[in-house]
């Protein structure tokens, strides 16, 4: 501990209780002067210090953008901040400040200025802020934030992107449709006689199937396309990037393998659905409550039809 009344001048006091790491360095990276606190947190005494290079003292460890800054403030007497987001942290402390992702270093803002020494000579004085709480804190809340802004874009029992995060999705990508010209698919997509597996099977099994369903789907698109719970058992999926034949390819592909997969308790055969597929091309630009109207009247064709099957088409035939 520092012993708040010893002797020395008022400024070596001062020196060794600021909550702040300060040390003097000269052109060659040695310590000059090294404060209590730094001491303190370091466990090496400023006797131990004094006259030994920083890659003396921790001999694992490499700072070079610190030894440039001091470059910079001891040759153009210009000072320098070392951020702790591009640097982290300077001289190595072990913090007792852990954070949830075992932070064990101390997080450090830096500042290295200029200083005239007393035989006429510039040295860098370098003083030490530890921010390992402050940065942990704004992390978490980091992490908070995303998680916040993963769960509202997303469905709590199928964990595909839900309706909210479509409408603005396709927005953006219509854009991008009418400024390269490149199609884009859309598939609706809803589960046959849905309401009679719940009543065979119970609601925790149709949960089931609702799960297996978006997966079984999602396991024949592309990364690039999106998938979305839209509202109770059915869903819908947007392929940027894909002609209208693509696009049926890809709904009869969906409609093959969920009449081969089985779901849970129930076997293969007992789940099919119908699928409506519409588009947005060059020779047929619409808007997106258009792209998913034509989708869905499509879809009420297949259901007309006898479901288990695709029925595709354009606007212009709505
Ligand atoms: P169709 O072939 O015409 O689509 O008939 P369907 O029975 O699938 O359609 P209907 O609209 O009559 O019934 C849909 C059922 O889906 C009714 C509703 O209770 C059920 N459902 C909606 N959301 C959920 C859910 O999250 N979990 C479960 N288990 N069932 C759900
Ligand atoms: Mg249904
Ligand atoms: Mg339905």
């Amino acid at each position: 501990m520092i012993d708040p009344v010893s002797t020395g001048s008022v400024s070596d006091r001062i020196w060794d209780q600021v909550p702040i790491g300060i040390v003097v360095l000269d052109a060659e990276c040695r310590v000059q002067h090294w404060n209590g606190w730094l001491a303190q947190k370091t466990a090496i005494g400023e006797k131990d210090a004094q006259g030994k290079t920083l890659s003396e003292l921790f001999p694992n460890f490499r700072s070079p953008r610190l030894q440039w800054a001091v470059e910079q403030a001891i040759t153009h007497l210009s000072p320098q901040v070392l951020s702790q987001a591009l640097n982290q942290f300077v001289i190595p402390i072990h913090t007792r400040f852990s954070g949830r992702h075992g932070t064990s270093m101390m997080q450090q803002h830096v500042h290295v200025a200029p200083l005239t020494g007393r035989d006429g000579r510039i040295q860098a004085v370098v003083s030490i802020m530890d921010v390992t709480e402050s940065i942990t804190r704004s992390s978490a809340l980091i992490e908070v934030a995303q998680k916040l802004q993963h769960d509202s874009n997303r469905d709590a029992l199928t964990g595909l992107y839900n309706r909210r995060f479509m409408w603005e999705w396709l927005v953006q990508q219509l854009k991008l449709c009418n400024r390269h010209a490149h199609p884009l698919g859309c598939l609706l997509l809803d589960i046959d006689h849905f309401k009679m597996i719940n009543d065979t099977y119970g609601h925790d099994e149709g949960d089931q199937v609702l799960r297996s369903f978006a997966q079984v789907a999602q396991d024949r698109l592309r990364d690039s396309d999106i998938l979305v719970r839209y509202g109770g058992e059915e869903f819908a999926a947007l392929l940027p990037h894909c002609s209208p034949q693509d696009a049926i390819d890809a709904a009869q592909a969906i409609l093959q393998t969920v009449r081969k997969a089985a779901f849970g308790a129930l076997p293969a055969g007992k789940v099919t659905c119908s699928i409506g597929v519409s588009w947005w091309t060059v020779g047929h630009p619409v808007t997106g409550e258009e792209l998913l109207k034509c989708a869905d009247k499509r879809l009420y064709e297949a259901k007309q039809g006898g479901r288990d099957r695709v029925v595709p088409g354009a606007l212009s035939t709505v």
